[in-house]
């Protein structure tokens, strides 16, 4: 495909309004053709009604065209996967193999909520026939099914430029609700974006659906974030980046004349708590397995873990020994753009200034835009007083804590505000201190990982991408996994309807086999 950096608006192609940019290869520090197009109010605007024209049609889409539709854009991106992969690897400076992994898992994906469409279950149909004989008063028929909510807009995420992207999870639960999306393209990988955008924009009419059903624009600054939160036509907002961006979009939604859902998925550390018996059995293991897992992606990933906590005794000698030697193996790799390159810096001093010490460092930087992997430490006293060493580091840098028992560990843990995941590595021999965080955990986090790493992270039906705040502005929702969906239905009842006029998942017949509550009993008769 011949990049064109046009915005994608509708079945249009739609050269900038309000100048363009290049994207840069951090690898290289060189901006990379062609010239991509920024827009602003006009193209938001005419975007939003292309949605809004097209909700009607394609929120009544049958569920196996719908799911069809999924489908479609499953195999096509997975025949595009190292068109995607060799542009992405250009405009992140990260192996072009890690997007061809990326591509196919965001392909499966598109399948999976292919399969939750037809399965209908996120409709949640339930059935109270009517009582016409109930005393002391009858019963009319009312029967529910969820409903998508309209045009929904995305913020394509940095660091995930395909699975939190233009063809990400987002995208995927909102059109597999039947809400029509406006994609707010990032920057930091505008080819990688153009690619999978007409993909989903050829899709789209190959599907034979709306226009409307998808578009992608581009813009300079805050301006067009701005516009698409304000605008009246959109129902909700999703958004993947920093606590301060999220929280400027969730609350300018709130300020509306009709506040809308603002889904943001914003900051974590994922804390790790090492149980005495196991740091005692595994110590070396543990840590080794840290740096690995906490390096991906050059740290750049909301699920790294961050934090590890072990109490100093019997195998934390060789739990930061083994770290330290792993971290050193580390070479100096390019993070996404300068901007989060400079932050991380930014960030490393902060953890410094607060009295983290350094353990152990990769490779030195060699280009401007390399991130060095860092392991630093403190004590609990030191986190428990400093709540900016408790704040997440986006990058290479780890912390191991330094603790003085199992009290400790626990008053730490009471101490963290929400988080997306936290994972504790315990022996039988810690079953009480289990225990006793178990709860702790689950009060703040939205995935709790016994003897494992917070990543890679699964998709899948018993996914939870979520957690209190901040990790995300509305912990009841995921934004990964087949839950995700949920965010963009709601319910409506039709009370005392003739069958003909209700929706076929609701009609006597049940053409469909689905699972419906009739009369409080999950049945598919
Ligand atoms: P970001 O600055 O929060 O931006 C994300 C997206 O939202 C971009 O498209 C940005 O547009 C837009 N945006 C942000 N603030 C806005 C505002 N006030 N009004 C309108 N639009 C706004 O995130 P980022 O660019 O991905 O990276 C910056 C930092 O975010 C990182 O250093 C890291 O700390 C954090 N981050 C965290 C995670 C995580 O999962 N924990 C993931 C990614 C990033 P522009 O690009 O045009 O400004």
């Amino acid at each position: 495909m011949t990049l064109t950096g046009e915005l994608l608006i509708g079945a249009s192609r739609v050269p900038a309004t309000a100048g363009v940019m290049k994207a840069f290869n951090p690898a290289t520090g060189e901006l990379i053709e062609p010239e991509f197009a920024f827009g602003g109010r006009a193209e938001v605007d005419r975007a939003l009604h292309l949605a809004d024209d097209a909700f009607d049609s394609y929120s009544h889409t049958g569920l196996a065209e719908r799911a069809a539709f999924l489908d479609l854009i499953a195999d096509k991106l997975e025949a595009a996967k190292d068109e995607i992969a060799a542009r992405t690897a250009l405009e992140t400076g990260l192996p072009a193999a890690q997007f061809e992994g990326e591509t196919v898992r965001a392909a499966g994906v598109f399948r999976k909520f292919a399969t939750v469409v037809r399965q209908g279950r996120f409709l949640q149909t339930a059935i109270d026939p009517a009582q016409p004989d109930r005393l002391p008063t009858p019963r009319m028929d009312h029967r529910l099914q969820k409903v998508a909510l309209g045009p929904v807009v995305i913020f394509g995420a940095s660091n995930f430029p395909i699975s939190y992207s233009v063809a990400g999870n987002d995208t995927a639960s909102a059109l597999a609700a039947g809400c029509p999306v406006v994609l707010k393209a990032h920057n930091a990988h505008p080819g990688a974006s153009e690619i999978q955008g007409r993909i989903i924009q050829q899709a789209v009419a190959e599907a034979g659906l709306h226009e409307g059903v998808f578009s992608l624009v581009r813009g300079d600054g805050n301006e067009i974030g701005e516009a698409l939160v304000d605008h009246p036509l959109v129902r909700a907002v999703t958004f993947t980046g920093s606590e301060g961006g999220g929280m400027a979009l969730y609350r300018r939604a709130q300020k509306r004349p009709d506040p809308i859902p603002v889904f943001t998925e914003m900051t974590s550390v994922n804390p790790t708590f090492v149980l005495p018996g196991a740091l005692a059995a595994r110590g070396a293991e543990i840590g080794t397995g840290l740096v690995q897992r906490g390096m991906y992606n050059v740290g750049q990933a909301c699920l790294k873990p961050a934090i590890l906590f072990a109490v100093d005794g019997p195998g934390y000698a060789e739990l930061r020994d083994a770290a330290v030697a792993e971290v050193e193996k580390v070479d100096a790799r390019p993070m996404l753009t300068m901007g989060i390159h400079d932050t991380y810096t930014r960030n490393v001093q902060r953890m410094q200034d607060h009295g983290a010490t350094r353990l152990g460092s990769g490779e030195a930087p060699v280009r401007a835009a390399d991130g060095q992997s860092l392991l630093l430490e403190v004590t609990g006293e030191q986190i428990l007083a400093e709540p900016a060493l408790r704040e997440e580091v986006f990058g290479p840098t780890l912390l191991l804590v330094r603790l003085t028992g199992t009290e400790q560990m626990l008053e730490v843990a009471r101490a963290f505000r929400g988080q997306l995941s936290a994972t504790m590595h315990a022996e039988s021999t810690d079953r009480s201190v289990a225990e006793q965080l178990l709860p702790v955990l689950e009060r703040r986090t939205g995935r709790i990982v016994f003897n494992a790493f917070s990543i890679p992270q699964e998709v899948s039906y018993a996914s939870t991408h979520g957690g209190p705040f901040p990790a995300t502005s509305d912990s009841r929702f995921t934004s990964v996994g087949m839950g995700a969906i949920e965010r963009f239905v709601r319910p409506v009842t039709y009370q005392n309807f003739p069958d003909e006029l209700l929706p076929q998942p609701l009609r006597e017949t049940n053409e469909l086999h689905l699972w419906r509550l009739v009369d409080g009993e999950l049945t598919r008769d």
